[in-house]
């Protein structure tokens, strides 16, 4: 894992609960994407007031990071990489501004010269070999992916795209693809509550034949927990046919609280939950949701 240093050359407003952060720097003439649409990098920004100052960690043998000792911890974040430009040294970055917390915040105060720190690229987005038609369904936090799995969308394949956006001020309009069909909806992004799950099932419906067919879902990560369970318990659709992503967690801190208060055997037994190799990921991810339900988390 490479870890680069970025600073701030532009910042646009896209809409106004988004900005586009172009990032340049030496660092970033090397920067290696993988391609993926949805590639997302972690973010690493500054610790304090100074926003040129951050401490950037140190890559690993085992391909993760760490803070070298005695500095300060810098707060992590996970963004996709909206495009890479090798050749000038640049990438966009799609900053939701929700209003709260560390990267929404610095997003939108961001200026040139601000300095973040990011790490080598990672992408989800793995459609079959006999890809024929691709669903791709997200909230704001996931519209960057969604925009670049567009523009990215191989010829002869059918896409059909479902965006959950706030309001009608915050649809953006995506590249323009023979084969693509985008549909706005508005609400959920922490407004009122997500009608992800809907919007997957509205767009697959039971009884949809299935071959060929690839599904993308990207957002609030509560609202997921039903969209994966509908793809993999009501359809029957095979996991290399879908990705589903949890992206943020409404008011994620009072989450993180509750999990770590409860009783150390529930702790335990829901760590033991990933201990069954033979099982498939995705069935393992949903019997733990179902227990994390069933706990009020
Ligand atoms: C693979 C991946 C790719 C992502 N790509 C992008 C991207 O390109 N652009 C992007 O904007 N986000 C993206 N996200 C989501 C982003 O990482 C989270 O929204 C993150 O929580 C933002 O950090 P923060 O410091 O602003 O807020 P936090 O400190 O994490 O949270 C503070 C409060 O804000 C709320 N909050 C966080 N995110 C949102 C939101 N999107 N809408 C409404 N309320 C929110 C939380 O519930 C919490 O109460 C991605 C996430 C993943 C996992």
């Amino acid at each position: 894992m490479t870890i680069y240093r970025a600073v701030v050359a532009r910042v646009r407003p896209l809409t106004p609960s988004m900005a586009r952060i172009t990032f340049h720097g030496e660092d970033l003439a090397a920067f290696t994407s993988t391609g993926v649409g949805d590639e997302y990098v972690r973010l690493f920004f500054p610790h304090g007031a100074d926003r040129t100052d951050v401490s950037l960690p140190e890559s690993t043998e085992n391909g993760g990071w760490r803070t070298p000792e005695g500095q300060p911890e810098a707060p992590v974040r996970n963004y996709t990489i909206r495009s890479a430009r090798p050749e000038a040294g640049e990438i966009d970055i799609d900053f939701v501004l929700h209003g709260h917390g560390t990267a929404s915040g610095w997003a939108a105060a961001a200026r040139p010269g601000d300095v973040i720190g990011l790490n080598s690229p990672a992408g989800l987005y793995s459609p079959p070999a006999d890809l024929a038609w691709q669903v791709l369904v997200s909230d704001l936090s996931g519209l960057p992916a969604a925009g670049r799995l567009v523009e990215n969308a191989p010829g002869g394949v059918t896409t059909r795209a479902v965006l959950e956006v706030p309001d009608a001020a915050a649809v953006q309009p995506l590249p323009d693809r023979p084969g693509v069909r985008a549909t706005w909806t508005y609400g959920g992004n922490g407004h009122g509550p997500s009608r992800l799950a809907e919007l997957v099932e509205a767009a697959i419906p039971p009884g949809t034949d299935l071959t060929g067919g690839y599904v993308w879902v990207a957002g609030q990560t509560n609202a997921l927990r039903a969209v994966r369970r509908y793809l993999r318990k009501e359809l029957k659709l095979p996991a290399e046919r879908f990705k589903v992503v949890g992206y943020w967690m409404p008011d994620g801190d009072t989450w993180t609280e509750r999990y770590e208060a409860l009783p150390a055997d529930v702790r335990s037994e829901l760590d033991r939950m990933w201990d069954n190799p033979a099982d498939e990921p995705e069935d393992l991810t949903i019997r733990y949701e179902e227990r994390l339900s069933t706990l009020g988390l």
